[in-house]
């Protein structure tokens, strides 16, 4: 579980981005943050994995503190997918699916054959795509080996920010669904950022509203469709359809 205690943000020189944030991400569940652009959604994910620090507050994975754990190791456990996925040019598909499984120690044949099975989950055939170099895919199939990647240290978490923004509608559905159908299969706790209220309501088993550096509203997408719990809930989720 991904917990957040009493979490404030709050840049230097800036104001508060985030203002008292409690917020829990249960066991196997996938939450989504949502709300306007600028609100904070990054800001409170990347807490998670320490890419930056609260100012107050606290972040709990797995019932322990991330302040008190060594961060190569923390990072081991939860996997991390962006919207520009960075590749790494000059290796090949399987090489940047192998890459964290090898530094870790993880033994060659072993690593290949569960890449092999990665890309394929992923609906890359990997006679097709394993020796392929980045440059030689769409961006959509980008997308999908850097997801693939993420999963390949088997962690226990994702955070997810933004993963399928940048691709086209048609691209991005068959994601989506390819997405729901590996979250049945592998049972990540997965914490997801978008702006979209559509995949919001698709993906999330929870959708937490982001707005003004607080929790808006937080629950499973019908109620946030149906019940908004304010004003600001009404006219984002209003707006946004
Ligand atoms: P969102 O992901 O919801 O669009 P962000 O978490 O990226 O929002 O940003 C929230 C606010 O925090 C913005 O006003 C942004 O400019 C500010 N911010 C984010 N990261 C930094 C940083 N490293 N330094 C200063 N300000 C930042
Ligand atoms: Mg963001």
């Amino acid at each position: 579980m991904i917990e957040f205690r009493e979490v404030t943000k709050q840049f230097a020189g800036g104001p508060p981005v985030l203002s008292g944030i409690t917020l829990a991400v249960p066991e196997g569940e996938l939450v989504v943050l949502i709300g306007p652009s600028g609100s904070g959604k990054s800001t409170l994910m990347r807490l998670v994995n320490r890419l930056i620090e609260p100012t107050s507050g606290s972040v709990w994975v797995d019932g322990r503190d991330v302040a008190e754990v060594d961060v190569v190791e923390l990072r081991r456990n939860i996997g991390y997918v962006i919207q520009s996925v960075g590749l790494f040019p000059h290796l090949t598909v399987a090489q940047n699916v192998e890459l964290v499984p090898s530094i870790t120690g993880v033994p060659a044949a072993q690593r290949r054959r569960r890449a092999e099975e990665l890309l394929a989950l992923m609906g890359l055939e990997p006679a097709a795509y394993a020796e392929r170099y980045p440059r030689q895919l769409s961006g959509g199939q980008q997308q999908r080996v850097g997801i693939a990647r993420a999963l390949a240290a088997d962690p226990a978490y994702l955070l997810m920010d933004e993963p399928f923004s940048a691709l086209d509608p048609i691209t991005r559905e068959g994601l989506q669904d390819q997405f729901i159908q590996l979250k049945r299969d592998l049972g990540q706790t997965i914490l997801f950022v978008t702006h979209d209220v559509e995949e919001a309501v698709r993906l999330g088993d929870r959708i937490c509203l982001l707005g003004d550096g607080v929790i808006q509203q937080f629950g499973p997408p019908d109620e946030l469709l149906h019940r908004p719990a304010n004003g600001f809930a009404a006219s984002f989720l209003g707006d946004s359809r």
